[in-house]
């Protein structure tokens, strides 16, 4: 499979450090074309790696892939599929591809291992570890997604990073992959097909929206009291609410577009009409598009549950009603999503284990 790693050798160059790539053609008197011709090939129509390669005379000195496949888990329910990737530190990472109904894909990247921001709901922050991934290992997953579903002759429409780790915890090399993802001689993506979410970094949001003004932004919210907030999100602390919402503001003022505010719903923790009724006004005089989610339980969370659909409908309703452009996202892929995280968090703590990763301050 086009995914499979041709093993290390010294020779090789990466495809994805540019620098080393022109090098490479220079030292062997290539014609820029024959570059050309491969990067279109793996990064724009996702070619399989021998269909690529065959264009490029120096092939044996091209490693394709940064990461190695590790086990892909496809939904019996509806159409998620999980990819497992493994790094060549040998931790597991996760790609989720969401095939909606309508013919689109949505590929989910990861930008860390594990997650130093630790939020009580999320399985990830619960791992203890946190390793950034690099440029080559983001861009990798889009590649390997790419491929996978040209062969089923699908393409990939949108790219959100909403997998592990907080972006802008890993900000130079998510922005590395974002001069990437939109260089029309690399990836030539649409910025607007792009989305970043975070848990609330100012700074990094801000810096974000003037490189990359029509890559999308997502919020994490999730609650408008302050406690209930640093309890579920404990990086709040060192941004508060009035700190996010003159953010939001600011990004209005920059972007021109809606910033999207995703708010998980937690049974008795933010879910009460009250609730919804703060968050209105919380967000009264922002752009915005609310993203109501329903909260997948996990094993190492057992006092979070999620709020009944009739429960969020209203909520939705409230919130409409009130203005706000809102929806509420189905999660794809529940059935596999447990297995899967269990895992990675089993293989990565036995990788971890091994090695002398710790947790970086935050
Ligand atoms: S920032 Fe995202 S990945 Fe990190 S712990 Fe929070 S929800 Fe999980």
């Amino acid at each position: 499979m086009s995914g499979e790693s041709t093993g290390p050798c010294l020779d090789q160059v990466s495809i994805f450090d540019n620098e080393a790539m022109e090098q490479l053609r220079k030292e062997t008197r290539l014609d820029p074309e024959h570059l050309r011709a491969l990067r279109n090939g793996l990064f724009k129509k996702f070619e399989a790696d021998d269909i690529a390669l065959g264009r490029f005379p120096e092939r044996d000195r091209v490693l394709c892939h940064s990461l190695e496949m590790f086990r892909r888990c496809d939904s019996q329910v509806d159409g998620a599929s999980k990819l497992l990737l493994k790094t060549a530190a040998g931790m597991l990472i996760e790609s989720v591809i969401l095939r909606i109904a309508t013919g689109r894909s949505t590929l989910c990247v990861s930008s860390q291992v594990g997650c130093a921001a630790a939020c009580d709901f999320c399985a990830t922050g619960k791992m203890g570890i946190a390793q950034n991934l690099s440029s080559a290992e983001i861009l990798d997953q889009v590649v390997q997604t790419g491929q996978l579903l040209a062969v089923e002759g699908r393409r990939l429409h949108n790219i959100v990073f909403m997998g592990m780790g907080e972006p802008f915890h890993n900000e130079e090399n998510l922005f590395a992959t974002l001069d990437a993802l939109t260089s029309p001689k690399l990836f030539n993506r649409s910025p607007g097909s792009i989305l970043v979410s975070t848990v609330g970094v100012p700074d990094g949001m801000l810096r974000c929206a003037e490189r990359f003004p029509k890559v999308n932004l997502a919020l994490s919210l999730h609650s408008v009291n302050p406690e209930v907030r640093r309890e579920l999100i404990p990086l709040t602390k060192k941004h508060p609410l009035d700190e996010l919402q003159e953010t939001i503001c600011e990004l209005n003022r920059r972007q021109g577009i809606p910033v999207m505010i995703e708010y998980l719903m937690l049974a008795g923790k933010n879910d009460t009409l009250e609730d919804a009724a703060e968050l209105i006004n919380w967000l009264a005089d922002l752009d915005v598009h609310v993203n109501l989610i329903p909260y997948n339980e996990i094993e190492d969370a057992p006092h979070l549950t999620g709020t009944e659909d009739s429960k969020i409908r209203t909520f939705a309703s409230q919130l409409k009603d009130a203005g706000l452009t809102t929806t509420v996202r189905y999660s794809l892929g529940s059935d596999i999503a447990a297995a899967c995280g269990q895992l990675v968090r089993k293989e990565n703590r036995q990788a971890a284990m091994s090695s002398n990763w710790q947790l970086p301050r935050v």
